[in-house]
């Protein structure tokens, strides 16, 4: 008989009570809020069961069949099953699927595609762009010669024009496209026709929108990019981790980038949950939640709108959006501290060309994975739309202000209470005290 050693909470509180404490106390919070942080969703059981298994206590550097440990044969199979079930879902010549992350992926890419000092051409943070994508902060903008394109003043949609400009002025040994804020669909092979005319590799950031490519929502930049980054913990719904994409011809090049250049030993227990997330995301289920995901996006940023933010680029083609306070006369930093007394995760963003510093801000970002993953569909959008309004507008340092919050918190009680984010077990919860 074959038996699984798995989570076992029981003993984790007789050993840790305090850490066990957090465990519970997070169910809590992600189970009785509102979660509208566009980067997050919730993994199935299944990944979570592939999380906590003795996988994690393996070593295995290098890839299936050519490792510089004993013992790989199991991880093997749960590699390999990774790596093509990675290919079938996404159509792709080449997975690397051991990155420890997004920024591990990105720094994999970056040292396979250009040699310190190069010039790389990708969107600048403040636009929508990502750490990794030439931040002074990020190995990005220290080890490599950042140039940053925009967003266009009037459409605050990516300036192409400014894009072919800033490319052929420049020259960049490698061109990124990809965002973390940027509510829109990018034009992937407007890029690709630009990285071929200046001879630029082009590489795509999917880490926000992998997901919803997986699940057939938003088109693929597989056929344009030379190489896909992305993340697994996002829309995707699995482990928390990264993965490459990439042409065969780039394959060893990417691989050795991965591993020794970047990382040693990957994460197995991990590797074993993106494979158990890329099996579930081939299903017809997911396919309904990405898609559901983005119905969702696009019926809480009309709700929003209709309260007097302002959508960034007037909407949102995918999970997110971004919305401009100013209207209100209400910072991005004070929006989100208020959502929060009210129950609601959100996070304060800037704007393009924002007057405010990034740490105030002028906007919010929100995102639907995580309440298109709970159930929820366009009418509960409405009416948490209609929470966020009256929470942003609520000035906690009078009465009337603080108590409208508590009402909201009531309500927002009241629409988490009917999709619980995991199967209610009567059991769990006795042991949740
Ligand atoms: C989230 C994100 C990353 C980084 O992912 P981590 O796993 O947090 O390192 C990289 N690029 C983009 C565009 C992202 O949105």
């Amino acid at each position: 008989m074959s038996t699984f050693w798995g989570p076992d909470f029981a003993a984790l509180e007789r050993e840790d009570p305090e850490i066990a404490d957090v465990l519970v106390d997070e169910v809590a919070r992600q189970r009785d809020t509102l979660q509208l942080i566009a980067s997050e969703s919730f993994t199935s059981p299944a990944v979570l069961a592939a999380l906590g298994s003795t996988l994690a206590n393996k070593y295995a550097e290098g890839y299936p069949g050519q490792r510089y440990y004993g013992g790989c044969g199991q991880v093997d199979r749960a590699e390999r099953l990774a790596v093509e079930r990675a290919l079938d879902l996404f159509v792709a010549e080449h997975a690397n699927v051991q990155p420890h992350s997004g920024t591990s992926a990105n720094l994999a890419a970056y040292a396979a595609l250009a040699e310190p000092g190069d010039v790389v051409l990708a969107m600048g943070l403040p636009h929508g762009g990502h750490l990794t994508h030439g931040s002074k902060a990020s190995f990005s903008g220290k080890w490599f010669h950042p140039i940053a394109y925009r967003v266009a003043p009037e459409t605050e949609e990516i300036d192409y024009d400014e894009v072919r400009d800033l490319a052929l002025a420049h020259r960049p040994k490698l061109i990124i496209c990809g965002a973390t804020s940027y509510p829109r669909l990018i034009d992937f092979a407007l890029f690709r026709e630009i990285a071929d005319q200046v001879g630029a590799y082009l590489m795509v950031d999917a880490a926000h929108f992998i997901g919803l490519v997986a699940g057939r929502a938003l088109p693929s930049p597989v056929p344009f990019a030379d190489v896909v980054t992305g993340t697994t913990h996002k829309a995707l719904r699995g482990p928390r981790g990264g993965m490459i994409l990439c042409r065969a011809e780039l394959a060893q090049r990417i691989d050795k980038a991965v591993f020794p250049f970047a990382q040693g030993g990957p994460m197995m227990h991990a590797v074993a949950a993106k494979a158990v997330a890329f099996r579930e995301a081939g299903t017809p289920d997911f396919r309904g939640y990405a898609n559901q995901t983005v119905r969702n996006a696009r019926a809480l940023c009309a709700g929003l709108a209709a309260e007097g933010m302002r959508p960034v680029t007037g909407g949102t083609d995918n999970h997110l959006a971004v919305l401009d306070l100013r209207e209100l006369g209400v910072t991005g930093r004070d929006a989100e501290a208020r959502c929060a007394r009210a129950g609601i995760a959100l996070n304060k963003n800037p704007v393009p060309y924002d007057p405010e510093r990034p740490a105030v801000a002028s906007g919010v970002r929100v995102g639907t994975p995580s309440v298109t993953s709970q159930g929820m569909r366009e009418g509960e959008m409405r009416r948490i739309a209609s929470l966020i309004g009256r929470a942003v507008t609520a000035d906690p340092d009078t009465a009337a202000g603080a108590a409208a919050l508590r009402d909201v918190a009531l309500e927002v009680g009241e629409i988490v209470g009917a999709f619980p984010p995991y199967p209610l077990d009567a059991e769990l919860l006795a042991n949740s005290r």
